[in-house]
């Protein structure tokens, strides 16, 4: 059995390195499609959606209306740091793969650590898939076992 919740946020980003208009400051409106796998257990549920919320809100409050910045960027990085603006640093190009394994990891390591601390809440979760919509045609998947 598979479940998923979707998610959106608004945020800026470039691609410094990209030569057919990435290279300039833009944004998207994301959506994330987060999945979870495995039996559903004796109440029918394999996750509880509202948990699946708790975990993924404050990433989604970090990012949303802000700039996600590749540290390598320093033209952007010290505009961002000096006006204070909403910004995400970030080690890596801001592509819609890298911000897919940014996501899976941070919500796989969150549900990792929710499933050493509470017994039964995420027992039945198996595995982890995201789905990082940039646009509304292109998309980026990742998934890890949990
Ligand atoms: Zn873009």
């Amino acid at each position: 059995m598979k479940i998923g919740k979707e998610f959106r946020w608004e945020m800026g980003h470039r691609l410094p390195l990209h030569t057919r208009g990435c290279q300039n400051i833009h944004g998207h409106s994301y959506r994330l499609i987060v999945e979870i796998e495995g039996e559903p257990a004796s109440n029918g549920m394999v996750a509880d959606y509202t948990d699946l919320k708790q975990i993924v809100k404050p990433l989604i409050d970090a990012i949303d209306h802000s700039f996600m910045c590749d540290t390598e960027d320093t033209l952007v990085g010290e505009f961002l740091r000096t006006s204070g603006m909403k910004s995400v640093f970030v080690g890596f190009p801001t592509t819609a793969e890298n911000i897919c394994t940014y996501i899976v990891t941070y919500i796989a390591e969150a549900i990792r650590s929710e499933k050493q601390r509470t017994s039964g809440v995420w027992d039945q979760a198996d595995v982890l898939r995201v789905r990082v919509c940039e646009t509304g045609s292109t998309y980026a998947d990742a998934e890890t076992q949990l």
